[in-house]
C-alpha cells in the first residue's frame, strides 16, 4: 500500500499493524471504513460509542450521494425545495432527508478491528487508546468531528418536529422550505439573521429549524426557539407540548490539512478535514463522495490529502471562506438581498456554492455576480468587509 524511494531498503512492518486506523465512526469514519474494508484494506476503528445511531438528522441534494449507496438511504425526497428571499424561488433541483438507520445499514465495518473507547492520542502511525494500549497503521484517519464553537462562525439552530397533517398548510406534502427568509419569525431589526428550514423528514413529521450561519459563537437556543414558535404562530400553528425537538451549534471555519507539515500528523477527514462547507453547514454526503478518492489513494500507495486538496478544491475552500466572512456581517435585510442575488444565478452557478468540491471557475463567476447584484449599491461594502467588518463579534 505504501510508496518507496527508488533504491531504498524496504520498511519491516509489524505484523500487527493494519492499512488504515479511523478515529471515530460517526458517518464520515464509519464510511471510509465501510468502503476500505470492501477494498480489501484491513482496518482497525476507534470510537467510544461505535454501536450507537448517530444523533442529528442528515440532508443533502441527491445528487451529492455517491452512486455505491442505495436509494433507501433516502427517507424524504423532495423534488424541488422552495426559497424564500424577496421573492419565492423554486430550486429545481432534488433534494434529501437521509434514513439514518439506512445509511448506518449500507456502511457495514464487519471484519474490522473496534475499539469502543476514546482515543487519547491521534498521531500519523500511531492512536493510544484509553486503556493504554495502541493500534500501529500505515495510515491513520482523524474523523473525529468538529472542535468546540467559541466564538467562531458558527452554525445555530433549533429545530422541532410536528406531524405533518398539522401543518399541511404552511409545508404541504412533498414540499420544503429550505431557505425561508420572510420577516415572521419576531427577530429584533438590531439583531443577527436567521431563516427558517423546514422539510418532511420521512417519519410523518416535518422539521421547523430557525437556523443562523455564520454568526461569530452563534445564537443561543433560547432565541432561536423563540424565534421559531414566533414564525409557526404567523401561520396559526400553535405546540402543544407533544413535540421533540433538536439543537446544533457548531463552528463553520474548520480547515482542510496545510499543504505541509503532515508527516507526523494523522488525516483528518470529514468535518474535522475541512469537509463542513463554511456556508451551508452540511458535510455528510461531500464526506462520503469523497471516501472513495480517499481508498483509491490507499490502494494505489498515493497521498489521500494530496488527491483531496487539489489547488482547485483549496481555491474553492478559499473562496467559500470568504463567503463565510462576508455572510457573518450582514443584517438581515442585507442577507436577503444577497441570497436573492445569488439564487438568480445559474444552475452551475448555485451548485459550484452549494456542494462542488472543485468547480472554482463557476465559483468565483457566482461569487462575484452575487456581489455586484446585491443592491443598494452601498450593502456590496459590508459584503466584503469594507465597513461594519466585526457587526456580530461579541
Ligand atoms: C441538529 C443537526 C443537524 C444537522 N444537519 C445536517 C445536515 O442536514 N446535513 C449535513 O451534512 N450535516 C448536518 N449536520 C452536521 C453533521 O452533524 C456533521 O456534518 C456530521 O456529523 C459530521 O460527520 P463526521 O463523521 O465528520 O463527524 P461526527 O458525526 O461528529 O462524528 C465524530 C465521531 O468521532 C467520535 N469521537 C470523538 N472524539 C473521539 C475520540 N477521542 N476517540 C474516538 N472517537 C472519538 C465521536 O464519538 C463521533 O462518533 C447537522 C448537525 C446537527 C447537530
Amino acid at each position: 500500500m505504501t510508496t518507496q524511494a527508488p533504491g531504498a531498503e524496504p520498511a519491516e512492518r509489524p505484523s500487527d499493524t493494519v492499512d488504515v486506523c479511523i478515529v471515530g465512526l460517526g458517518p464520515t469514519g464509519r464510511g471510509l471504513a465501510s468502503r476500505c474494508l470492501a477494498s480489501g484494506l484491513t482496518v482497525a476503528a476507534v470510537d467510544p460509542h461505535p454501536d450507537r445511531l448517530w444523533v442529528p438528522t442528515y440532508s443533502c441534494w441527491v445528487d451529492e450521494l455517491p452512486a455505491w449507496l442505495p436509494e433507501s438511504v433516502i427517507a424524504s425526497r423532495i423534488e424541488a425545495p422552495t426559497v424564500w428571499t424577496l421573492s419565492e424561488h423554486r430550486i429545481e433541483r432534488p433534494y434529501a432527508v437521509m434514513s439514518k438507520t439506512e445509511l448506518w445499514k449500507a456502511l457495514p465495518i464487519a471484519g474490522g478491528r473496534v475499539e469502543a473507547q476514546k482515543a487519547t492520542s491521534v498521531g500519523a502511525h500511531r492512536v493510544e487508546l484509553a486503556d493504554g494500549t495502541a493500534i500501529t497503521a500505515e495510515a491513520v484517519f482523524d474523523c473525529r468531528g468538529l472542535p468546540p464553537v467559541g466564538t467562531r462562525p458558527a452554525a445555530s439552530a433549533h429545530g422541532i418536529f410536528i406531524e405533518a397533517e398539522r401543518v399541511a398548510e404552511y409545508v404541504p406534502p412533498g414540499e420544503a422550505l429550505l431557505l425561508d427568509w420572510r420577516n415572521e419569525n419576531d427577530a429584533a431589526a438590531d439583531a443577527p439573521p436567521s431563516f427558517l428550514y423546514s422539510v418532511p423528514i420521512g417519519d410523518g413529521t416535518v422539521i421547523f429549524e430557525e437556523t443562523t450561519l455564520a454568526i461569530p459563537g452563534g445564537l443561543t437556543q433560547r432565541e432561536l426557539r423563540r424565534r421559531v414558535i414566533a414564525r409557526l404562530r404567523s401561520h396559526g400553528i400553535e405546540l402543544d407540548g407533544s413535540e421533540h425537538s433538536e439543537s446544533c451549534h457548531y463552528p463553520l471555519d474548520q480547515p482542510p490539512p496545510g499543504w505541509r507539515g503532515r508527516k507526523n500528523e494523522a488525516i483528518p477527514f470529514g468535518s474535522r478535514g475541512g469537509m463542513m462547507h463554511p456556508c451551508t453547514g452540511y458535510s455528510v454526503a461531500d464526506s462520503l463522495a469523497l471516501v472513495d478518492t480517499v481508498v483509491n489513494a490507499l490502494v494505489s500507495g498515493d497521498d489521500p490529502v494530496g488527491r483531496l486538496w487539489t489547488p482547485r478544491a483549496r481555491a474553492v475552500y478559499w473562496m467559500r471562506e470568504r463567503g463565510l466572512a462576508g455572510m457573518g456581517r450582514l443584517t438581515t435585510e442585507q442577507t436577503v438581498a444577497m441570497f436573492d442575488s445569488f439564487f438568480r444565478a445559474s444552475p452551475r452557478g448555485q451548485r459550484a456554492l452549494l456542494s462542488a468540491h472543485d468547480d472554482a471557475t463557476a465559483l468565483g463567476a457566482v461569487l462575484f455576480n452575487t456581489v455586484a447584484h446585491t443592491w443598494p449599491f452601498r450593502w456590496r461594502f459590508d459584503l466584503m468587509g469594507w465597513t461594519n467588518r466585526n457587526r456580530w463579534k461579541a
